[in-house]
C-alpha cells in the first residue's frame, strides 16, 4: 500500500491533503516520493521561518536535544528562560506564558484578558470582542472567537463570552465595547485564514484607543502574523500600538511546536501559581529552536524581508490574470481571474507550492527564501494566473 492510502485509510479525514508525498526538504526546496523538486511557497503555513532543516535552526535544536529533551515545567532551564527574556527583550513586553500551538496561546490571552476584567471589573465582563473573518484556533473556546460561523456548524454549544464585530468598522466596535462589558478586544493585524485581509490603521489605532480609555486589554493574535512575516517582528509594530496580550505561535518554532502569550505590563501578574500551566509549555528543545529563529530577526533581516515583499506585490500587480495582491511582508494573498485552487493545484503540477486562503492564493514562503528561487516561484504563478480557460 502506498503512503497516500495508508494514511487515508488511517489518519482522521480533517484535511484536503494535495497528492503529493513530501520525503525531505532543504531551504525552500522540498523533495518529493517521486524525487520530483518543489519550491515551498508556503513553509508548513508560516511555520519554518527559516525554511527547512535551516543549519543554524538544526545546529541549536540538536545541541540540545543532546543535553536534555523535557524535564516539565518543575524545573528551571535554560532555553525558556532566555526564549522568554529575548522577547520580552525585544517586545518590551514583561511575561511570557509558553505552550504548544497558536490556539493554546490564544486560550491563554483569553484567560489572562478574563481574569485581569474579573478582577478589576467584576466576573461580568468576561466578554472577548472579536472580528467576523477572523481566525483563532481549533480548540472550542478559540473556535468561539473564531468569526466564522461555517466553523461552527455543529460544535455547539459553543464557549460563551464572545461577540465579533465587523473589521475596520470603528462604530460597531465603539457600540460593542459601550453595550457588550468586554474583557477584551482580540484581532489579527493581518486576517490570515479570512483571506490576507490587513486591518486598516484607523480601525487598530482606534482599538487601542478604546481599549487604553476604557481600561480593556487590548489582544493581538499574531500567531500567522508574528516573528517576522510581515516584515516587522511582530505586525502590530507597522501601526505604532502597544498591546496588552499578544499571542504567538506558528513561525516562532522554526518548525517545532510552541505557542507564547505575552503581556504587558499591566496584565503581567494576572496570572498567579496554578492559573495556568502546560506539561510541553516551554520544551527545552522547542524553546532552543524559537530562540535561533528570533535571535535572527534583527533590523537588516527584516528590512531583507521587506524587500522581497516589494518584488512579490510589484511583479504581481497587475500582471495578466490576477485582480488584486493584499497582505504585508511576505504574507501574500493573491485574488485570482481563475480559480484559486485550480491555479495551486497546476502550480503543484510546475513544481511550486501555494496556499489558499478562502477564494485567494496564499503565499508565506520562508522569510529567508533566496531571492533567484522566490523569482523562479512567482514567475511559475504568473505564467499559471495569465492562462486562459
Ligand atoms: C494558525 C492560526 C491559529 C491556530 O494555530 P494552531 O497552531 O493551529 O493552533 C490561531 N490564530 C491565527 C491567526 C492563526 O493563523
Amino acid at each position: 500500500m502506498s503512503i497516500t492510502a495508508i494514511d487515508k485509510e488511517y489518519v482522521a479525514g480533517t484535511y484536503g491533503r494535495f497528492p503529493v508525498e513530501l520525503v525531505a526538504g532543504k531551504g525552500s526546496i522540498f523533495t518529493g516520493s517521486d524525487g520530483k523538486r518543489y519550491i515551498d511557497m508556503g513553509s508548513g503555513i508560516g511555520v519554518t521561518a527559516f525554511g527547512s532543516a535551516d543549519d543554524a535552526w538544526l545546529a541549536a535544536v540538536t545541541a540540545q536535544l543532546n543535553k536534555l529533551q523535557h524535564t516539565s515545567n518543575l524545573y528551571y532551564t535554560e532555553p525558556c528562560a532566555m526564549l522568554a527574556k529575548a522577547l520580552c527583550e525585544k517586545t518590551g513586553m514583561k511575561k511570557v506564558f509558553f505552550s504548544n500551538s497558536g490556539a493554546e496561546a490564544n486560550e491563554c490571552a483569553i484567560k489572562v484578558a478574563r481574569k485581569y476584567s474579573a478582577e478589576k471589573k467584576g466576573d461580568d465582563h468576561y466578554t472577548i470582542i472579536t472580528l467576523v473573518n477572523s481566525f483563532h484556533g481549533r480548540t472550542l473556546t478559540t473556535l468561539s472567537a473564531t468569526g466564522q460561523d461555517h466553523f461552527h456548524k455543529l460544535f455547539n454549544p459553543l464557549t460563551p463570552g464572545f461577540v465579533s464585530v465587523e473589521a475596520n468598522n470603528v462604530a460597531a466596535l465603539t457600540e460593542a465595547v459601550a453595550t457588550c462589558k468586554p474583557a477584551g478586544i482580540l484581532f489579527e493585524v493581518v486576517q490570515g485564514e479570512g483571506g490576507v485581509l490587513p486591518l486598516t490603521a484607523e480601525f487598530v489605532n482606534a482599538a487601542a484607543r478604546l481599549a487604553a480609555d476604557n481600561d480593556i486589554p487590548l489582544m493581538v493574535d499574531e500567531v500567522q502574523t508574528g516573528n517576522g512575516r510581515t516584515g516587522k517582528l511582530y505586525g502590530y509594530m507597522h501601526f505604532g500600538i502597544h498591546p496588552d496580550i499578544v499571542s504567538t505561535a506558528k513561525g516562532l518554532g522554526g518548525g517545532l511546536p510552541i505557542g507564547a502569550t505575552m503581556m504587558s505590563e499591566k496584565v503581567q501578574n494576572v496570572l498567579a501559581s496554578g492559573d495556568h500551566g502546560s506539561t510541553y509549555g516551554g520544551n527545552p528543545v522547542c524553546c532552543a529552536g524559537a530562540l535561533s529563529v528570533i535571535d535572527r530577526l534583527d533590523d537588516a533581516f527584516l528590512a531583507e524581508v521587506q524587500t522581497k515583499s516589494e518584488y512579490v506585490f510589484s511583479a504581481l500587480n497587475g500582471a495578466k490574470g490576477i485582480k488584486g495582491v493584499s497582505g504585508l511582508g511576505l504574507m501574500i494573498g493573491i485574488k485570482t481571474v481563475r480559480p484559486a485552487k485550480e491555479v495551486v493545484m497546476e502550480c503543484m503540477e510546475q513544481g511550486v507550492l501555494c496556499l489558499t486562503a478562502k477564494d485567494k492564493v496564499r503565499l508565506l514562503p520562508a522569510l529567508n527564501i533566496p531571492m533567484d528561487t522566490l523569482k523562479e516561484a512567482i514567475n511559475v504563478i504568473k505564467s499559471v494566473c495569465a492562462k486562459e480557460e
